[in-house]
């Protein structure tokens, strides 16, 4: 594997973004919705930087399996808890490839009549999303390679690494 992304360039990076947010949502009290498996680490991070008071919960969509290219198939495994009618969302990815989860969570929760939702990702692959929507806060665009660590995975494994990693073959 070859570093792409450092630990102390993603830590520079997420303290930038939590900044923005802090003041974006000066005396709100938005919910932070992650997205699991790969958003853990991110998530964890960027909360401990924030200033407002903020509301965390979790969705699950079906991952990868042990492929590095999406089924396009998006499968919901675990819902919110929250109740989102009239709150400020801001969603949390690790990761926004062609796009297509992202798509599926925002008509999900645009449904459920938000004040305001926001997306937030750590990597976005600007080549090959296809998104008629923006992305508030992104941390890092890459080049379409398959990437692993900082929460991101490949077959289960490397989440746990610091930094962010291109998977050679
Ligand atoms: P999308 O729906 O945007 O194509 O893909 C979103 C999800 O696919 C991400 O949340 C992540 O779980 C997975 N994914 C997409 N690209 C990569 C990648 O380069 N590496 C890893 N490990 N997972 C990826």
């Amino acid at each position: 594997m070859k570093e792409l992304i450092s630990a102390e360039k993603i830590s520079k990076r997420i303290k930038a973004i939590a900044r923005k947010i802090n003041r974006d949502y000066k005396g709100k009290q938005p919910i932070f919705i992650g997205v699991l498996n790969g958003s853990f680490i991110l998530i964890a991070d960027l909360v401990r930087e924030l200033k407002v008071d903020c509301e965390i919960d979790f969705i699950k969509l079906s991952s990868y399996g042990d492929e590095k290219i999406s089924s396009g198939e998006v499968k919901l495994l675990k819902e919110l808890n929250c109740q989102i009618k009239g709150r400020d969302i801001v969603l949390i990815e690790d990761i926004v490839d062609t796009g297509l989860s992202v798509s599926y969570l925002r008509k999900l929760i645009l449904k459920e009549k938000p004040a305001s939702l926001r997306f937030v990702t750590l990597l976005y692959k600007k080549d090959i999303c296809k998104i008629d929507f923006e992305i508030d806060y992104i941390g890092f665009e890459i080049e379409n390679e398959f990437v692993i660590g900082y929460g991101l995975d490949f077959a289960q494994k490397y989440r746990n690494l610091k930094a962010v990693y291109v998977l050679q073959e």
